[in-house]
């Protein structure tokens, strides 16, 4: 597989290349340079075939043997599967919060941990990712490279400013886990992050590479669900295929368009976002207003400038005119999303999180157009998760994922840091320059 940069000023890499530089030095984002075709692979899978086996047959027909045997490796990675929920009328929930840190963001971060582990191992090579965290997406990562030979992970996230089951997922799992917490706010942990990586002289003495949902190595194995909840679904009937994606920074719905190139027969994609709305407003008016976000329910959704979007745009050769061919949009308010909560809890017994919700409000509304099909939403994150809000919705308490709760019990360990770039070198420095 060759990438190129969306800005397409950076030279053509392989996928290892890509994978170790995250974003391309011109600043755009690797897509692939040839779309592949994967639709004979693709059709000879049913519901007999597992995740693993799913996942070896994308990985197989993108890396070919790249990152070894690709069964091996993916059974290796994927000790945590998918499952599909039928929620009646013709709607599935794509539960993709199996995995250890109860989101879908732990089949991205496991595919990269252990494609980098791989490769590094290979070549005989070291790295530290430098991460910066508001709470979710660090956990994930911090799971998926626990204990991986060769990699050490260094996270930052604001002191007080994370959730306490966030700050323990962060912080109990020691060992190449290293955890600073920052005396500052997320934009100072981003901020530092970006300082450290334009730090040349640094970078020359640490090998820093970054984890961070842009990197086509998280991109890759989403697209790998949509391949096997639409194999899992095969028997069911003839008719037509949607998948609603709760959508923020919009990485999830542009792996699923990923897999319609490769020959996937899906018929439409609805883009489902909360308040935080400029790719509904974009589908609907052809004008792209990026902005600063507003809080929501569904926070990890709460963007106004999608970091993938270029990457989707560019899929569909920059044209408005094919992107609604394809993709829809609807727009879910914060009210919406707790009645929906409330109704599914009190007539079916079912805990949705607000982002998963955001997404099956979506569907409803569009149910109607769909009679004889199925409509997948994407469940994004365990209920559980999303205690609070759950709980204000539904009156009750969801139950805690025993992996989650066990991690409650425990003691953490982190270190304080100044808000500083310099900080963090001398820190960097003091734990890896050899
Ligand atoms: C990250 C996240 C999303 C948004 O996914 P994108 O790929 O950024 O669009 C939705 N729900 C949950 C729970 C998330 O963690």
């Amino acid at each position: 597989m060759q990438l190129k940069s969306t800005n397409n000023q950076a030279p053509i890499v392989g996928f290892p290349e890509a994978l170790f530089q995250g974003l391309a030095p011109d600043g755009g984002l690797y897509v692939p340079v040839e779309e592949a075709d994967l639709k004979q692979r693709l059709r000879s899978l049913g519901p007999a075939d597992d995740f693993p086996a799913v996942a070896a047959t994308v990985v197989e027909g993108l890396l070919g043997d790249t990152l070894g045997d690709p069964l091996e490796f993916a059974r290796s990675t994927f000790p945590f599967a998918p499952e599909l929920r039928d929620l009646g009328n013709g709607i599935y929930v794509l539960e993709l919060w199996h995995g250890p840190s109860a989101a879908f963001k732990d089949y991205g971060a496991a595919f990269l941990a252990a494609s980098m582990e791989r490769l590094l191992t290979d070549r005989n090579q070291r790295a530290i990712i430098l991460t910066a965290t508001s709470g979710d997406t660090g956990s994930a990562v911090a799971q998926a490279f626990h204990n991986r030979e060769n990699i050490d992970v260094v996270i930052l996230y604001p002191e007080g400013r994370v959730s306490p089951l966030q700050e323990k997922q962060l912080t109990t799992l020691g060992g190449n886990i290293h955890a600073l917490r920052v005396q500052g706010a997320f934009d100072d942990c981003q901020r530092m992050v970006k300082e450290a990586f334009m730090d040349r002289d640094l970078c020359a003495k640490v090998p820093l590479t970054s984890a961070n949902s842009i990197n086509i190595g998280r991109l890759i194995p989403q697209s790998f669900y949509y391949v096997w909840a639409h194999a899992q679904l095969k028997d069911a009937n003839a008719g037509e295929r949607m998948f609603v994606v709760p959508s923020g920074n919009f990485g999830n719905l542009t792996a699923g368009v990923m897999a319609w190139r490769w020959g996937l027969p899906i018929d439409a994609f609805l883009a489902a976002t909360n308040a935080n709305d400029v790719v509904p407003e974009y589908l609907e008016t052809g004008i792209y207003t990026p902005r600063e976000s507003v809080a929501t329910y569904s926070n990890a959704m709460d963007v106004g400038r999608p970091s993938n979007f270029d990457r989707l745009m560019h899929i569909f050769g920059n044209s408005l005119e094919s992107v609604r061919s394809m993709i829809g949009g609807e727009v879910v308010n914060d009210t919406e999303t707790l009645a929906l909560m409330q109704r599914y809890h009190r007539s079916k017994g079912v805990f949705l999180d607000p982002h998963t919700a955001v997404g099956v409000a979506a569907a409803e509304r569009r149910i109607k157009d769909y009679t004889g099909g199925r409509i997948i939403v994407l469940g994004t994150a365990h209920p559980g998760k999303f205690l609070e809000v759950v709980e204000q919705a539904t009156g009750v308490q969801p139950p805690l994922p025993d992996r989650l709760q066990s991690v409650l019990a425990k003691q953490g360990q982190s270190e304080p840091i100044a808000a500083e770039a310099a900080a963090l070198r001398a820190r960097l420095i003091e734990w890896f320059h050899a």
